[in-house]
Protein backbone atom coordinates (compact mmCIF):
# COMPACT_ATOMS: atom_id res chain seq x y z
CA UNK A 1 0.00 0.00 0.00
CA UNK A 2 1.45 3.23 -1.10
CA UNK A 3 -0.07 5.99 0.78
CA UNK A 4 -2.95 8.61 -0.31
CA UNK A 5 -1.36 11.01 -3.27
CA UNK A 6 -3.02 14.78 -2.49
CA UNK A 7 -4.94 13.92 -6.24
CA UNK A 8 -8.01 13.53 -7.85
CA UNK A 9 -10.86 14.71 -8.04
CA UNK A 10 -9.97 16.53 -11.50
CA UNK A 11 -12.32 16.53 -14.33
CA UNK A 12 -12.18 17.89 -17.74
CA UNK A 13 -15.20 17.18 -20.63
CA UNK A 14 -12.83 14.54 -23.17
CA UNK A 15 -16.18 14.86 -25.57
CA UNK A 16 -19.53 16.81 -25.68
CA UNK A 17 -21.45 15.52 -22.84
CA UNK A 18 -18.64 13.29 -21.39
CA UNK A 19 -16.62 13.94 -18.48
CA UNK A 20 -13.54 12.15 -17.27
CA UNK A 21 -13.08 12.52 -12.92
CA UNK A 22 -9.78 11.24 -11.70
CA UNK A 23 -10.20 9.99 -8.51
CA UNK A 24 -7.53 8.72 -5.98
CA UNK A 25 -6.35 4.89 -5.37
CA UNK A 26 -4.45 4.32 -2.86
CA UNK A 27 -2.50 1.79 -4.99
CA UNK A 28 1.25 2.23 -7.30
CA UNK A 29 -1.40 2.99 -10.27
CA UNK A 30 -2.66 6.42 -8.36
CA UNK A 31 -5.66 7.26 -10.21
CA UNK A 32 -8.95 5.54 -11.51
CA UNK A 33 -11.22 7.32 -14.08
CA UNK A 34 -14.61 6.94 -13.92
CA UNK A 35 -16.83 8.62 -16.58
CA UNK A 36 -19.78 10.44 -16.18
CA UNK A 37 -22.30 10.45 -19.52
CA UNK A 38 -24.90 12.64 -20.19
CA UNK A 39 -28.51 11.25 -21.44
CA UNK A 40 -31.67 12.39 -22.49
CA UNK A 41 -32.60 12.34 -18.55
CA UNK A 42 -29.64 12.66 -16.24
CA UNK A 43 -26.73 10.88 -16.56
CA UNK A 44 -24.87 7.53 -16.73
CA UNK A 45 -21.76 6.96 -14.00
CA UNK A 46 -19.45 4.39 -15.82
CA UNK A 47 -17.13 2.96 -12.38
CA UNK A 48 -17.87 4.28 -8.89
CA UNK A 49 -14.27 4.45 -7.37
CA UNK A 50 -13.13 2.71 -3.86
CA UNK A 51 -14.63 2.87 -0.54
CA UNK A 52 -12.67 6.03 1.33
CA UNK A 53 -13.31 9.12 1.97
CA UNK A 54 -10.53 10.70 -0.08
CA UNK A 55 -12.46 8.59 -2.89
CA UNK A 56 -15.70 9.81 -2.45
CA UNK A 57 -14.73 13.34 -1.36
CA UNK A 58 -12.67 13.85 -5.24
CA UNK A 59 -15.85 12.41 -6.50
CA UNK A 60 -18.33 14.72 -5.03
CA UNK A 61 -15.88 17.73 -5.92
CA UNK A 62 -16.43 16.85 -9.23
CA UNK A 63 -19.94 16.17 -9.51
CA UNK A 64 -20.14 19.80 -7.99
CA UNK A 65 -18.19 21.28 -10.28
CA UNK A 66 -19.67 19.94 -13.55
CA UNK A 67 -22.42 21.14 -11.86
CA UNK A 68 -25.29 18.34 -11.64
CA UNK A 69 -26.51 16.85 -8.32
CA UNK A 70 -26.37 13.19 -7.06
CA UNK A 71 -30.08 12.57 -7.97
CA UNK A 72 -29.05 13.51 -11.69
CA UNK A 73 -27.04 10.42 -11.64
CA UNK A 74 -29.56 8.20 -13.23
CA UNK A 75 -27.70 4.88 -13.76
CA UNK A 76 -24.41 2.99 -13.07
CA UNK A 77 -22.75 0.98 -15.07
CA UNK A 78 -19.48 -0.99 -13.57
CA UNK A 79 -17.26 -2.03 -16.02
CA UNK A 80 -16.13 -4.92 -13.60
CA UNK A 81 -16.08 -5.88 -10.13
CA UNK A 82 -12.68 -4.85 -8.84
CA UNK A 83 -12.41 -2.93 -5.73
CA UNK A 84 -11.11 0.24 -7.37
CA UNK A 85 -14.50 -0.08 -9.57
CA UNK A 86 -17.42 -1.07 -7.04
CA UNK A 87 -16.25 0.49 -3.66
CA UNK A 88 -18.14 3.11 -3.52
CA UNK A 89 -21.40 1.64 -5.28
CA UNK A 90 -23.45 1.01 -2.36
CA UNK A 91 -23.18 4.52 -1.19
CA UNK A 92 -23.63 6.24 -4.39
CA UNK A 93 -26.68 4.02 -5.44
CA UNK A 94 -27.89 5.47 -1.55
CA UNK A 95 -27.28 8.97 -2.95
CA UNK A 96 -28.47 8.79 -6.58
CA UNK A 97 -31.44 6.03 -6.30
CA UNK A 98 -29.54 4.96 -9.67
CA UNK A 99 -30.57 1.90 -11.69
CA UNK A 100 -27.40 -0.34 -11.46
CA UNK A 101 -25.94 -2.28 -14.20
CA UNK A 102 -23.62 -5.06 -14.19
CA UNK A 103 -22.74 -8.49 -16.55
CA UNK A 104 -24.27 -11.43 -14.84
CA UNK A 105 -20.74 -13.49 -14.60
CA UNK A 106 -19.41 -10.41 -12.65
CA UNK A 107 -21.92 -10.25 -10.41
CA UNK A 108 -21.19 -14.17 -9.76
CA UNK A 109 -17.45 -13.10 -9.21
CA UNK A 110 -18.83 -10.48 -6.46
CA UNK A 111 -20.19 -13.27 -4.85
CA UNK A 112 -17.06 -15.39 -4.28
CA UNK A 113 -15.39 -11.95 -3.56
CA UNK A 114 -18.13 -10.55 -1.36
CA UNK A 115 -18.03 -13.70 1.10
CA UNK A 116 -14.68 -12.19 2.30
CA UNK A 117 -13.42 -14.88 4.60
CA UNK A 118 -13.91 -17.67 2.54
CA UNK A 119 -12.58 -15.83 -0.45
CA UNK A 120 -9.80 -15.54 1.99
CA UNK A 121 -9.18 -19.07 2.70
CA UNK A 122 -9.78 -20.13 -1.33
CA UNK A 123 -7.33 -17.51 -2.23
CA UNK A 124 -4.30 -18.86 0.79
CA UNK A 125 -4.80 -22.23 -0.52
CA UNK A 126 -4.56 -21.45 -4.29
CA UNK A 127 -1.05 -19.31 -3.29
CA UNK A 128 0.50 -22.53 -0.65
CA UNK A 129 0.13 -24.64 -4.32
CA UNK A 130 1.64 -22.30 -6.08
CA UNK A 131 4.69 -22.73 -4.20
CA UNK A 132 4.44 -19.27 -2.39
CA UNK A 133 6.59 -19.02 1.13
CA UNK A 134 4.75 -19.10 4.55
CA UNK A 135 5.41 -15.29 5.43
CA UNK A 136 4.53 -13.64 1.90
CA UNK A 137 1.32 -15.31 2.41
CA UNK A 138 0.89 -13.93 5.69
CA UNK A 139 1.89 -10.32 4.25
CA UNK A 140 -0.19 -10.53 1.34
CA UNK A 141 -3.01 -11.37 3.92
CA UNK A 142 -2.48 -8.26 5.73
CA UNK A 143 -2.18 -6.18 1.84
CA UNK A 144 -5.41 -7.71 0.65
CA UNK A 145 -7.69 -7.09 3.77
CA UNK A 146 -7.77 -3.36 3.44
CA UNK A 147 -8.81 -4.15 -0.27
CA UNK A 148 -11.66 -6.88 1.12
CA UNK A 149 -13.34 -3.61 2.34
CA UNK A 150 -14.52 -2.39 -0.74
CA UNK A 151 -16.34 -5.64 -1.76
CA UNK A 152 -19.85 -5.49 -1.11
CA UNK A 153 -22.93 -7.81 -2.12
CA UNK A 154 -24.57 -5.94 -4.49
CA UNK A 155 -28.53 -6.64 -6.69
CA UNK A 156 -27.97 -5.04 -10.26
CA UNK A 157 -31.50 -3.62 -11.73
CA UNK A 158 -30.05 -4.61 -14.95
CA UNK A 159 -28.16 -7.95 -15.41
CA UNK A 160 -26.11 -7.35 -18.46
CA UNK A 161 -25.47 -10.26 -20.96
CA UNK A 162 -23.46 -8.04 -24.00
CA UNK A 163 -25.41 -6.51 -26.57
CA UNK A 164 -27.20 -3.90 -24.96
CA UNK A 165 -27.77 -0.15 -25.92
CA UNK A 166 -27.81 2.54 -23.56
CA UNK A 167 -28.81 5.94 -25.59
CA UNK A 168 -26.46 8.90 -24.51
CA UNK A 169 -25.48 12.16 -25.44
CA UNK A 170 -23.25 10.91 -28.02
CA UNK A 171 -25.25 8.02 -29.47
CA UNK A 172 -25.87 5.21 -28.38
CA UNK A 173 -23.13 3.06 -26.14
CA UNK A 174 -23.08 -0.16 -26.89
CA UNK A 175 -22.22 -3.07 -24.12
CA UNK A 176 -19.63 -5.23 -25.40
CA UNK A 177 -18.55 -8.40 -22.79
CA UNK A 178 -14.79 -8.63 -22.97
CA UNK A 179 -14.07 -11.65 -20.24
CA UNK A 180 -10.65 -12.00 -19.25
CA UNK A 181 -9.14 -9.31 -16.89
CA UNK A 182 -12.57 -10.01 -15.24
CA UNK A 183 -15.22 -13.04 -15.95
CA UNK A 184 -17.50 -10.40 -16.91
CA UNK A 185 -15.59 -7.28 -17.29
CA UNK A 186 -17.81 -5.08 -20.07
CA UNK A 187 -16.41 -1.87 -22.41
CA UNK A 188 -19.37 0.45 -23.80
CA UNK A 189 -18.70 1.41 -27.05
CA UNK A 190 -19.83 4.63 -29.15
CA UNK A 191 -20.27 3.64 -32.45
CA UNK A 192 -21.57 7.13 -33.93
CA UNK A 193 -18.73 8.96 -31.81
CA UNK A 194 -15.78 5.80 -32.46
CA UNK A 195 -15.61 6.36 -28.59
CA UNK A 196 -14.62 3.07 -26.65
CA UNK A 197 -14.95 3.55 -22.80
CA UNK A 198 -12.45 0.29 -21.70
CA UNK A 199 -12.62 -0.13 -18.12
CA UNK A 200 -9.21 -2.31 -17.36
CA UNK A 201 -9.25 -4.29 -20.41
CA UNK A 202 -7.25 -1.49 -22.34
CA UNK A 203 -4.50 0.75 -20.05
CA UNK A 204 -1.56 2.88 -22.56
CA UNK A 205 1.22 2.28 -20.78
CA UNK A 206 0.22 -0.72 -18.79
CA UNK A 207 -0.42 -4.68 -19.61
CA UNK A 208 -3.43 -5.27 -17.98
CA UNK A 209 -3.39 -7.95 -15.14
CA UNK A 210 -4.54 -11.14 -16.16
CA UNK A 211 -5.69 -13.37 -13.17
CA UNK A 212 -6.33 -17.00 -13.20
CA UNK A 213 -9.77 -17.96 -12.11
CA UNK A 214 -11.14 -21.21 -11.69
CA UNK A 215 -12.81 -23.27 -15.19
CA UNK A 216 -11.34 -20.58 -16.98
CA UNK A 217 -8.47 -19.94 -19.39
CA UNK A 218 -8.40 -15.62 -18.53
CA UNK A 219 -5.34 -15.39 -21.10
CA UNK A 220 -7.48 -17.04 -23.96
CA UNK A 221 -10.70 -15.14 -23.33
CA UNK A 222 -8.53 -11.79 -23.26
CA UNK A 223 -6.80 -12.09 -26.10
CA UNK A 224 -10.35 -13.28 -27.88
CA UNK A 225 -11.95 -9.78 -26.48
CA UNK A 226 -9.29 -8.04 -27.68
CA UNK A 227 -9.78 -9.52 -30.99
CA UNK A 228 -13.42 -8.10 -31.07
CA UNK A 229 -12.26 -5.09 -30.11
CA UNK A 230 -9.49 -4.45 -32.92
CA UNK A 231 -12.53 -5.26 -35.01
CA UNK A 232 -14.06 -1.93 -33.81
CA UNK A 233 -13.66 1.11 -35.56
CA UNK A 234 -12.23 3.79 -32.70
CA UNK A 235 -10.72 7.14 -32.54
CA UNK A 236 -10.62 7.18 -28.50
CA UNK A 237 -10.24 5.21 -26.21
CA UNK A 238 -10.81 5.72 -22.57
CA UNK A 239 -9.49 3.59 -20.09
CA UNK A 240 -10.18 3.35 -16.38
CA UNK A 241 -6.72 4.34 -16.13
CA UNK A 242 -4.06 6.68 -17.31
CA UNK A 243 -4.64 9.10 -20.32
CA UNK A 244 -6.84 8.32 -23.08
CA UNK A 245 -5.25 7.16 -26.10
CA UNK A 246 -5.90 6.40 -30.02
CA UNK A 247 -4.35 3.76 -32.45
CA UNK A 248 -6.12 0.56 -30.07
CA UNK A 249 -4.89 -2.27 -32.84
CA UNK A 250 -1.55 -1.12 -32.34
CA UNK A 251 -2.07 -1.33 -28.55
CA UNK A 252 -3.54 -4.57 -29.16
CA UNK A 253 -0.97 -6.08 -31.33
CA UNK A 254 1.66 -5.35 -28.82
CA UNK A 255 -0.24 -6.42 -25.65
CA UNK A 256 -1.08 -9.96 -27.50
CA UNK A 257 3.08 -9.73 -28.19
CA UNK A 258 3.76 -9.28 -24.51
CA UNK A 259 1.94 -12.48 -23.64
CA UNK A 260 2.89 -14.29 -26.16
CA UNK A 261 6.19 -13.49 -25.05
CA UNK A 262 5.94 -14.13 -20.97
CA UNK A 263 4.49 -17.51 -22.33
CA UNK A 264 7.45 -18.45 -24.41
CA UNK A 265 9.64 -17.26 -20.93
CA UNK A 266 8.01 -19.77 -19.30
CA UNK A 267 8.79 -22.15 -21.11
CA UNK A 268 12.33 -21.67 -21.49
CA UNK A 269 11.95 -21.71 -17.94
CA UNK A 270 10.62 -24.82 -17.54
CA UNK A 271 13.18 -26.34 -20.09
CA UNK A 272 14.17 -29.45 -18.79
CA UNK A 273 13.15 -28.48 -14.89
CA UNK A 274 10.34 -28.83 -12.86
CA UNK A 275 9.01 -25.04 -11.38
CA UNK A 276 6.14 -23.67 -9.27
CA UNK A 277 4.39 -20.84 -10.19
CA UNK A 278 6.45 -18.80 -6.77
CA UNK A 279 10.04 -20.13 -8.66
CA UNK A 280 8.58 -18.27 -11.99
CA UNK A 281 8.62 -14.83 -10.09
CA UNK A 282 11.62 -13.93 -10.03
CA UNK A 283 12.76 -14.41 -14.39
CA UNK A 284 9.65 -12.47 -14.92
CA UNK A 285 9.61 -9.44 -12.77
CA UNK A 286 13.34 -8.30 -12.36
CA UNK A 287 12.22 -5.75 -9.51
CA UNK A 288 11.29 -6.70 -5.82
CA UNK A 289 7.36 -6.90 -5.78
CA UNK A 290 5.16 -5.80 -2.95
CA UNK A 291 2.82 -8.22 -0.97
CA UNK A 292 -0.23 -7.09 -3.18
CA UNK A 293 1.91 -7.15 -6.68
CA UNK A 294 3.55 -10.19 -6.10
CA UNK A 295 -0.21 -11.81 -5.63
CA UNK A 296 -0.87 -10.16 -8.84
CA UNK A 297 2.06 -11.87 -10.26
CA UNK A 298 1.50 -15.47 -9.07
CA UNK A 299 -2.13 -15.04 -10.35
CA UNK A 300 -0.31 -13.87 -14.04
CA UNK A 301 1.53 -16.56 -14.08
CA UNK A 302 -1.27 -19.11 -13.34
CA UNK A 303 -2.94 -17.63 -15.86
CA UNK A 304 -0.29 -18.65 -18.78
CA UNK A 305 0.43 -21.71 -16.98
CA UNK A 306 -3.31 -22.71 -17.46
CA UNK A 307 -3.33 -21.45 -20.97
CA UNK A 308 0.13 -23.43 -21.88
CA UNK A 309 -1.84 -26.66 -20.24
CA UNK A 310 -4.69 -26.35 -22.09
CA UNK A 311 -3.05 -26.07 -25.13
CA UNK A 312 -0.67 -29.20 -24.17
CA UNK A 313 2.50 -27.55 -23.98
CA UNK A 314 3.21 -27.61 -20.01
CA UNK A 315 1.82 -30.48 -17.51
CA UNK A 316 1.73 -30.27 -13.62
CA UNK A 317 3.75 -32.19 -11.44
CA UNK A 318 2.33 -32.73 -7.45
CA UNK A 319 5.06 -32.31 -5.18
CA UNK A 320 3.53 -32.30 -1.59
CA UNK A 321 1.12 -29.86 -0.99
CA UNK A 322 3.11 -27.57 -4.21
CA UNK A 323 2.08 -28.11 -7.90
CA UNK A 324 4.81 -27.99 -9.78
CA UNK A 325 4.74 -27.66 -13.66
CA UNK A 326 7.17 -28.73 -16.43
CA UNK A 327 6.94 -28.42 -20.26
CA UNK A 328 6.80 -32.12 -22.26
ZN1 LIG B 1 -9.61 -4.37 -12.76
ZN1 LIG C 1 -8.99 -0.87 -12.37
Amino acid sequence: MTPYLEIGGDYREVLPGVYLIELPLPFSIGLINVYLVRLADGCLLIDCGMDTEPCFAALERAVEGIGITWKDIRQILLTHVHPDHIGLAPKLLRLTGARLALHREDLEYLDELSAHHEYQIWSTDVLRAAGVAEEIIAQIGVASSEVGKSFHKLEPDVVLQGGERIPSAIGDLEVIWTPGHSPGHVCLYGRERRVLFAGDQMIERISPNIGWHPGHDPLAEYLASLDRLARLEIDLVLPAHGSPFSRHREWIRKTAEHHAERCARILAALDGRTKSAADLVPGLWERPLLPFHYRFAIFEILAHLEHLERQGRVSRVQKGGVVEWRAP
